[in-house]
């Protein structure tokens, strides 16, 4: 039997690029990383200022946007809303009848 194993070795401590750590970023955003314990941050001061920035956008995108539940009479507006459009579909509405215009 041959196991066929290379020796193959991954090097985790591979030096990121700026687009390596900026193509992550979303990611990192997302999953609310902590980025200032990232070791790029920590070398590149380029990626520290564009991290910043998208901090205080996203700080003020919050504040632009608070985000709150809807109350349940918002949610039984939009059951409501979604009812009458199913019943209006079920006839479609008359037609107003255009009188034919004279020439
Ligand atoms: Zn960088």
């Amino acid at each position: 039997m041959n196991k066929g194993r290379t020796g193959e070795t991954t090097t985790d401590k591979a030096i990121m690029t700026c687009a390596d750590f900026q193509e992550r970023l979303p990611e990192l955003f997302e999953t609310k990383a902590d980025l200032s314990a990232d070791e790029h941050l920590k070398t590149c001061e380029n990626c520290a200022a564009l991290v910043r920035d998208l901090e205080y956008i996203a700080q003020q995108a919050k504040l632009l946007l608070p985000i709150h539940d809807p109350s349940p009479s918002v949610w039984e507006n939009i059951r409501t809303a979604i009812r009458n459009d199913e019943s209006s579909k079920n006839g479609p509405p008359p037609l107003p009848s255009v009188p034919p215009t004279g020439v």
